[in-house]
This record gives structure tokens, sequence and C-alpha cells, in this order.
């Protein structure tokens, strides 16, 4: 067909979606106005600014005073494969916790960079006790403990002081994923010994997908200096992009410049806001959540506490999430792995953590599970309602 004949799509009009689900959360208006502001070159003096505006509120978010911290572009997994590349060389041990997709992922990518993995599995749904990850290293010691802060795909939170106290004992790093609790659970990096972390823009923080906070410790910072080997991967090799977020400003790749922009806004909205008060707002509405669920008889999967409050699974059949997409635009989450099939999982994350956004969630639901021909129960918003008035 000749080019002069082909019709040229119109302008992309998304549907309005509220974002429930494991992530994309609901974006702040504020942060999307930010990403639309003019575009810089990569070393311009006033782009610089933002560059260390950027670092320095994340510092603040990370609860860290770690010089390499800074978002590496890319989604979560960028900054998972970051960390592990950076940190592993070709025949390296490294201990890695699954309970979950991610720590499946992990258990991959470290593989792929040459590791030599040992895995320690817990049930999906549960997480680690100390002696649970003790077992599982078996007396050895290891280069690298990886373990997930906030399983999302299972929404189960880890306790991080077993995970140091076991990485201790086997002279290992200790490297968390945090895309899912960070500004949505307590973390501090530093107070925590954490060595190496990676984040996402597009669970808590609330900023569309597309970089990877990540952060290293000075322990982590010297194994990285002392390679042997270069690093696996160019594009994540921080040697050589810490010189560009570094005093040298030598340029490695072009910086993805308006996607800072958006980071730069929401940090400020999280420190703007507390970081301790936007942690609190997660476990109120978390907890009216499952109020509301289990007032129509739906049991969370993960016990109380044990439980993330930025994301609730809870035990379903799978056929109400179309309903929802389709009546209310509302997106929830299917169940990943063992959960597929019989569970939802349910964000409420950055600015999508409000009343207004549980409300819609326990009414909508109530419909899904009234058009399913089940009985729903009780009102759930009056459970809901009566933890706000608590
Ligand atoms: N780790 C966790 C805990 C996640 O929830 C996700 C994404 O949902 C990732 C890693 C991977 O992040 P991304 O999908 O942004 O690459």
């Amino acid at each position: 067909m000749p080019a002069s004949d082909m019709t040229v799509p119109s302008s992309v009009q998304p549907p309005q979606r509220v974002l429930l689900g494991p992530g994309p959360s609901v974006i702040d208006p504020a942060v999307l106005s930010a990403l639309a502001r003019p575009t810089l070159g990569h070393l311009d003096p006033a782009f610089l600014v933002i560059m260390d505006e950027v670092r320095s509120m994340l510092r603040r978010v990370m609860g860290t005073e770690n010089e390499l911290t800074f978002p590496m572009s890319g989604t979560g997994s960028a900054g998972m494969e970051t960390c592990l590349v950076n940190l592993i060389e070709p025949g390296d041990s490294v201990l890695v916790a699954v309970n979950g997709v991610f720590g499946t992922r992990m258990a991959e990518v470290a593989r792929r960079a040459g590791a030599e993995v040992t895995t320690v599995e817990q049930t999906w749904g549960r997480s680690f006790s100390a002696d649970e990850l003790r077992a599982g290293a078996g007396g050895k010691s290891f280069k690298l403990l990886c373990i997930v802060h906030a399983e999302t795909s299972t929404g189960v939170l880890q306790d991080l002081v077993p995970a140091r106290a076991v990485a201790d004992e086997c002279d290992a790093l200790l490297l968390v994923d945090c895309v899912t609790s960070l500004g949505g659970h307590t973390l501090h990096l530093d107070d925590m010994g954490v060595d190496a972390a990676y984040s996402g823009t597009q669970k808590c923080l609330s900023c569309p997908p597309g970089l990877s906070p990540i952060s290293f410790s000075p322990r982590a910072s010297a194994v990285l200096a002392e390679r042997r080997t270069p690093v696996q991967s160019w594009y994540l090799d921080l040697s050589m992009i810490s010189n560009y977020w570094g005093s040298d400003r030598a340029y490695h790749h072009t910086a993805p410049i308006n996607m800072l922009y958006g980071l730069h806004e929401s940090l400020r909205l999280v420190l703007t806001e507390g970081l301790e008060e936007r942690i609190a707002r997660h476990a109120l509405h978390a907890r009216a959540l499952v109020a509301g669920l289990e007032s129509m008889g739906l049991t969370p999967r993960v016990a109380a506490d044990e439980r993330l409050a930025p994301l609730t699974a809870v035990a379903v059949p799978d056929r109400a999430r179309a309903f929802l997409l389709s009546q209310f635009s509302l997106e929830i989450g299917g169940g990943l792995g063992p959960m597929a099939g019989n569970t939802w999982r349910i964000g409420l994350m950055g600015a999508g953590a409000t009343r207004h956004s549980v409300t819609l969630c326990l009414a909508a639901l109530r419909a899904a599970l009234t058009e399913q021909g089940q009985d729903p129960g009780v009102d759930p918003l009056l459970a809901a309602g009566a933890t706000y008035a608590s």
C-alpha cells in the first residue's frame, strides 16, 4: 500500500482508570504536570541542579547517607539487575530468599550474572524467620544475601532484622528489593543495615514506571571498586554511571530527563507530606480495606502480622476483575504463580491510598460479587467506616 494511502492513528486518548492493582499506581496530577515541562539537555546546568535535588531527596526518603544513591534509567527490574551485576563476579556464592515472583527473579538474574546461587524457599504468602534463613544458609559463607522487603506477588512484608542477622553470620552483604515498600512502609537503609537496595517509581512513590532508585552502602561500594572483572552489563555499570551523577558529570547515556522531573515532584510530595505520615496513611487505608473485605466474607491471604499495607492479597475467584474494569474503570491485580486464578491483589499505593479508593473498591467488589450471584453480606462501607471512626 502506498504510504500516502495509510491512515495515521489519532493521538492516544487512554481511558481514565483508577489504578488499584499491584502497580503502576494512581499518579498525582502534580507529577503528571511536571513530566510535561520543557526538556533540557542532560548536561544543562539547570538540569544538573535538578539531579542534585533528586539525589538528596532520594537519600532522605531511603533513610541513608550513602553517596552512591540515584535513580537508574529503567523500571524496578533494571534496579534489581543493577544491584546484582555490579556486586556479582562469576563464581561468587549468593543466597537468595524466595517466597514469591520477585525472589525467583532475583535468583534467575544472579545465575545469569554467573553466581553460584543457593535459594532458601518459603511458602508463598509467608515471610522468613531468622532460623529459616539460617537453615537455608547451611553454615556457609556468601557474598550476598538477597531478599524482598515487600513481595508484591503475595502481599508479604519481610522483617529485615533477621535478614541482617543471618547476613552477618554468613559474611554477606544484604541486598534488599524495596520496590513496593519505599514510601509505603518504614524503610531506613542505614539503620536497618542494608548494603544495596533498589526500588521503582510506580508504586508508593506514585510516579509513572521508568526509573529505579538504587543505593549502595560504603561496604557495597568498596566491593564494586575492588572488582577483578568488568561489570557484565555496560549500560548498568555503576562505576561509569556514578561519574555522571557525581561531580565529574561525564556523559554515559542520555538521562531520561522528563522522567526525572516526575520523580523530583513525587519525592517532593513525599517529603512535604512527611514520611511517617505517609506510612501511617498507607496503614490506615489498608486496615479499612481489610475490614470491608472481611465483612463481605473475603479472607486476606496473608496473616495480619506479616501483611503489606500497600498491597492486600485476598482469596477469591478471579472472574470479577473484568467486571470491575468494564463497569467501574477500576483495575486490581490477579494472582501470580500458585495464586493465579484464586487471588485478587488490591494496591493502595501513594496517591491511591485514600478513603475514596477504599470506598470505590469495596462498593465495586460488592457489586461484582452480587453480579456473580454471591451474597456479599453486610455493607462493607460500614465496616470500613468504623475503622476510620476509631
Ligand atoms: N520487585 C518487586 C517487589 C516488584 O513488585 C516489581 C514489579 O512489580 C519488580 C521487582 C520489578 O519491577 P518492574 O516491573 O518495574 O521492572
